[in-house]
């Protein structure tokens, strides 16, 4: 299977989901207004940025059967099979530099102006300025060697200059030990991949886990990877650009503010900085920027997440049925989880599970298996029917939560787990959804005059 964005972008048109816009858009909030509108509804290529002569593309997939699709499986299958491939990754394939159209176009030196280069968005109104959102950052362990991949906003700021936000994550543990022997960490940035590749990248794993190896298994067969001109990595062979430099020691610069995933924005603030000696990239290269706070943007965290809170929860309560981190909390925020409850107790095992899964998760709601989970307005009137406070509330203070969430103490944060269902002491009809009997089969053209 080629993971390459182009035939992904074949595939698209193919299924008529793929929209394309002729007419000439400004980078600068158009392009993202435009995407946008589209959220949900389908990928948009942009023939004609403002400025620049290559294509943007965004929205390369915004629902979960789209996800699906890109592993190869259905909506049903996709978290056991993100699991199985944490389990047992395949080690990547080192190919030859030669002959690959990811090589066929290389800037060094004074060739390298950002800006003008690549077509970056300004996507939201007080964004400091143009962010490549798109670009899986590559980098290898100093000290043991592993690699890394990670996906952050990098804010350009200078011909060859970008602000990297590194959260308290994998990059930053490699840098800071490059960094605290005054050594600067090698990178690469890919841009213009297959959303299985960036799903793969999502993937929250322990340290020393090469997200390609995770990708590999998704695939079901070894990434093909190539090595980089000027530094020590490696690679996925199909992307349409390849950015190469370093993380600098000691350095530090303004960037942000920047329009987040919760939908707020990050605050400008000193961040670390990247240095680009080397692009390589395909002849007519296609350009991906993510919208943030998108769809796109949202489930690409979302999925990863759930598959591993999905295997934790299962291991605190194995009847657990399935878990949902819902759009409006950021697809970070806010869990659901739906369980058969067996034994009394079993709903806060499930939250203390979730919360395990990953830093972010701050609001849990345990529901019985009769809640659709992923309609809010069912899982609503579970609180309001099933839930005492007093009871069925509890709060931890003070755990680590996510920077980017305003609410948080830098990101030091309160949990809330709420345990929406019913008592199994409690007769159960008390707690029933009422029904009309034949609803579903009524059709109203039948009746109605
Ligand atoms: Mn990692």
């Amino acid at each position: 299977m080629s993971l390459a964005l182009r035939n992904w972008l074949d595939l698209l048109q193919r299924d008529g989901i793929l929209r394309t816009v002729s007419r000439e858009v400004d980078p600068v909030y158009e392009l993202s207004a435009v995407g946008k509108k589209l959220d949900g509804k389908a990928a948009v290529l942009f023939k004609q940025v403002k400025g620049y002569t290559m294509p943007v593309v965004t929205g390369l997939a915004w629902s979960r059967e789209l996800f699906a699709k890109a592993l190869g499986t259905d909506v049903a299958g996709m978290l056991q099979r993100f699991n199985r491939a944490l389990d047992q990754p395949i080690s990547c394939e080192s190919v030859g530099r030669s002959g690959l159209a990811l090589k066929e176009n290389t800037l060094k030196g004074d060739g390298i102006d950002l800006a003008r280069l690549l077509p970056a968005a300004t996507h939201h109104e007080k964004d400091a300025g143009a962010f490549l959102t798109a670009a899986m950052l590559i980098a290898k362990d100093p000290e043991t060697g592993e690699k890394n991949v990670a996906i952050h906003r990098h804010q350009i700021l200078g011909a060859n200059r970008l602000g990297a936000l590194l959260l308290p994550r994998h990059t930053l543990h490699m840098f800071n030990k490059a960094e605290a022997k005054g050594q600067p960490l090698e990178v690469a940035l890919v841009i213009g991949v297959h959303p299985l590749l960036l799903l793969a990248s999502q993937a929250t794993t322990r340290l020393g886990v090469n997200e390609l190896e995770i990708a590999g298994a998704l695939l079901g067969e070894p990434l093909r990877v190539t090595r980089c001109e000027t530094v020590d990595l490696e690679v996925p062979v199909e992307a349409e650009f390849v950015l190469e430099g370093k993380l600098l020691p000691g350095a530090r610069e303004a960037e942000g503010p920047f329009g987040e995933y919760p939908r707020c924005y990050g605050p400008e603030c000193p961040k670390h900085v990247i240095e680009i000696q080397c692009i390589t990239h395909r002849n007519n290269p296609i350009y991906h920027t993510i919208i943030p706070a998108s769809l796109e943007h949202l489930l690409l965290g979302a999925i990863p997440r759930e598959a591993v809170m999905m295997q934790l929860v299962r291991q605190a309560v194995p009847s657990a049925r399935a878990v949902h981190l819902t759009p409006a909390g950021g697809c970070r925020y806010h869990a659901v989880i739906s369980i058969d409850k067996k034994h009394e107790g079993q709903g806060r095992n499930a939250i203390f599970a979730a919360f395990t899964s990953s830093t972010e998760v701050k609001h849990v709601v345990v529901v019985d298996s009769d809640i659709d989970i992923f309609d809010s307005e069912d899982v609503e009137w579970a609180i309001a029917t099933r839930c005492q406070a007093a009871e069925d509330v509890f709060i931890i203070k003070n755990a680590m939560g996510n920077k980017l969430d305003p609410s948080s103490r830098d990101g030091v944060s309160d949990k809330m787990g709420i345990d929406a269902t019913v008592p199994l002491s409690e007769p159960r009809e008390r707690f029933e959804k009422i029904a009309i009997p034949r609803f579903d089969a009524i059709d109203l053209k039948e009746y109605l005059d």
